[in-house]
């Protein structure tokens, strides 16, 4: 089983990325990791997660029990009897949903970079299939109809285009990818936002 405490650190690590490369801002975005078969670690929700420590890494089961984290919540004095746990984030099913479907993805990240999410408000398909960092990267990307973001609606709206991709834009919301690793998943995040900008920008030149 790998080291807990190590994944817990890298979640935080993988957190303060994507706030640092502009992939999230304020409490946006959620992060997870699979720690066993029937056990994930996940960001906490509604925190920034630029900053978070890993006693704030909820642990969680497959069916969305949360076993709780070891931090307690600012603004509880030490004397309190009872902790309070960090509750995982509200988008927790989507990350449950996308395991249950693929026992090889070790891994997710959702965020909302600016370019990619824009194509996702305007529902305008994301083809990087020209670039071969595109092609290799992050695949064909899928564009998922709306779903109410924290519903159930969120994972069932993966469920057709699970098998064949890793990277999805979310229909007015933001964007998911995931990896065998949590390396993997970030990478596909940024190399998406990334191009998903040069794609954008390469249209204008075109026009001009
Ligand atoms: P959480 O802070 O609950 O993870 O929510 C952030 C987000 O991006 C919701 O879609
Ligand atoms: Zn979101």
């Amino acid at each position: 089983m790998p080291d807990e405490n190590r994944l817990k650190i890298e979640l935080c690590e993988y957190a303060a990325l994507l706030w640092a490369r502009g992939l999230i801002g304020g409490i946006e975005g959620n992060l997870s990791v699979r720690i066993s078969e029937d056990l994930v670690l996940c960001t906490p929700s509604g925190l920034p997660k630029g900053h978070l420590k890993p006693d704030q890494i909820v642990l969680i089961d497959m069916h969305g029990n949360e076993k709780g984290s070891t931090g307690a919540r600012l603004g509880f004095r030490e004397s309190e009897a009872v902790k309070p746990n960090y509750r995982a984030s509200s988008e927790i099913k989507m990350h449950l949903g996308i395991y249950q479907a693929r026992p090889d993805i070790q891994a997710v990240v959702h965020a909302h970079p600016p370019f990619a999410t824009s194509y996702a408000y305007a529902e305008v398909p994301l083809d990087l299939s020209q670039s071969p960092e595109g092609s290799v990267i992050v695949g064909e990307v899928a564009l998922l109809p709306f779903a109410t973001p924290g519903t159930d609606e969120v994972p069932n709206s993966f469920l057709p285009f699970l098998p064949n991709h890793n990277a999805f834009l979310l229909t007015r919301h933001g964007a998911t990818t995931v990896g065998g690793s949590l390396e993997e998943a970030f990478n596909r995040m940024e190399t998406l936002e990334r191009l998903a900008q040069v794609t954008y920008q390469s249209r204008i030149l075109r026009r001009s």
